[in-house]
C-alpha cells in the first residue's frame, strides 16, 4: 500500500482519484489551495491548504510526511478560459507544477502522476488519437499541458524522476457512492450541464451543429472518472515496481485514456432523456471556439501497459450516477 499526496484533491478527478485510492486500501493526503476545489470533497488522513507551488508549505509537509508518490491534478483547464488568460494557464500549469517538483526532487521524491488532456492533440481529423499523434494544441490550455509534459520528460532524464502523464478524454460521471462528483461553477461541461437543465427546466444550449460529423454537433469521447482513478492506481504500482531509484535514470511514460468510443452532443443530450426520462429542450447557437469537431481516443498503449479498462455500458454509468450526482447536490 502506498502513501500518496494528492495535489488538487479538492477538485473534480483529483477528489474521484482519492476515493478510489481509499478504497484500494493506500493512504491519501491532499494539497489544495480550494480556489476551484471544494472542502466538502477532501477525503484522506490530512489536508494541506496551500499551492502546488508554494514551496515552504510543501518543504515542510514533505519533511513531516513521507510520501511514496504524488499525483498532481491541480491545474486551471478550461480551454475558452485559457484563451482570455494564458498568463493565469502558464503561471498555474506549468510554473506551480515546476515548483512542486523542485521540492518533490529535494525530498527524494521521484514517483509522479501527472494530468494531461487531449487537448495537446489540437484537431488531428477524424482518427482515433493515439500517443504518437502529433501534439498542436489549439489553445493556451493545451499548451500549458504540453509544456508540463515536456518539463517532466527533462526532469526524467537529467533528476532520476519516474513520471506518468495521463492525457484524460472527457472526464465525466460521478463515483458510485456519491461522495465526491462534478461541482464547478460556473458549469461549463455538457453533462453535468444538459442534467442541470433538466432539473431546472430549461433548454439546453448546443454549440454548433454545422461540423463535419455525422449529426452536425462535436463528438468526443466520454471516459467514466472511476475509470481514470483506476488507471491512476495502476499507472502508480507501474512506477513503485521500479528497483531503486537512481538519480540518472529516470522514465517518462504518457498514455491516452478515453473510452474509444465517440458520441456527439445530440447523442449525449439523448442518453440524457433515456436516463431521466424527461424531454430535453434544446437552442441552437453559435459554435463555441476552440471546439475541434471530434475527438476519440485510441487507448490501446494504456490497456496494454496499465490494464486500462472501461466499464461495460460506459456512458449509461457516466450518465446515471451524474444524474444521482445532480440530484444530491440540489438537495443538500
Ligand atoms: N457543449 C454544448 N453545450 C454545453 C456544453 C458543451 O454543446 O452547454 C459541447 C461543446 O461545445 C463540446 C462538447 O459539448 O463540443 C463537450 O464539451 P465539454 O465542455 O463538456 O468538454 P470539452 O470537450 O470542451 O473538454
Amino acid at each position: 500500500m502506498a502513501k500518496v499526496l494528492v495535489v488538487g484533491g479538492a477538485g473534480y478527478v483529483g477528489s474521484a482519484c482519492s476515493a478510489w485510492l481509499l478504497d484500494q486500501g493506500h493512504r491519501v493526503w491532499v494539497l489544495d489551495d480550494l480556489s476551484t476545489g471544494h472542502r466538502s470533497a477532501l477525503l484522506g488522513e490530512g489536508f494541506t491548504h496551500a499551492r502546488a507551488g508554494d514551496s515552504a508549505a510543501v518543504r515542510a509537509l514533505f519533511s513531516r510526511e513521507k510520501f511514496d508518490c504524488v499525483m498532481h491534478f491541480a491545474a486551471r483547464s478550461l480551454v475558452g478560459e485559457s484563451v482570455l488568460k494564458p498568463q493565469e494557464y502558464f503561471e498555474n500549469n506549468v510554473t506551480q507544477t515546476a515548483l512542486l517538483l523542485d521540492e518533490m526532487i529535494r525530498a527524494g521524491i521521484r514517483r509522479f502522476i501527472f494530468s494531461s488532456t487531449c487537448a495537446i492533440f489540437g484537431n488531428p481529423g477524424n482518427q482515433k488519437i493515439s500517443e504518437h499523434l502529433p501534439k498542436a494544441p489549439m489553445s493556451p490550455y493545451g499548451e500549458t499541458k504540453l509544456n508540463a509534459e515536456a518539463l517532466l520528460a527533462d526532469c526524467a532524464k537529467n533528476q532520476g524522476l519516474h513520471a506518468v502523464a495521463l492525457r484524460y478524454f472527457n472526464a465525466s460521471g460521478a463515483e458510485a457512492q456519491l461522495r465526491v462528483g462534478e461541482k464547478h461553477d460556473p458549469e461549463t461541461h455538457l453533462i453535468p450541464n444538459v442534467l442541470k437543465a433538466v432539473l431546472e427546466d430549461r433548454p439546453v444550449s448546443v454549440f454548433g451543429n454545422d461540423y463535419p460529423t455525422p449529426d452536425g454537433t462535436c463528438v468526443r469521447d466520454y471516459i467514466y472518472v472511476s475509470d481514470l482513478a483506476a488507471a491512476h492506481e495502476a499507472a502508480m504500482k507501474r512506477i513503485l515496481a521500479r528497483p531503486a531509484q537512481d538519480p540518472k535514470n529516470g522514465l517518462f511514460e504518457v498514455f491516452n485514456l478515453g473510452s474509444e468510443s465517440g458520441y456527439s452532443v445530440l447523442e449525449i443530450i439523448q442518453t440524457c432523456e433515456k436516463v431521466t426520462g424527461k424531454k430535453i429542450k434544446i437552442t441552437h447557437v453559435e459554435r463555441r471556439p476552440g471546439d475541434p469537431p471530434r475527438l476519440v481516443a485510441d487507448s490501446a498503449l494504456a490497456r496494454r501497459e496499465l490494464g486500462f479498462k472501461v466499464r461495460a455500458d460506459s456512458l449509461n454509468q457516466i450518465i446515471s450516477t451524474a444524474w444521482d450526482w445532480e440530484q444530491k447536490k440540489k438537495d443538500s
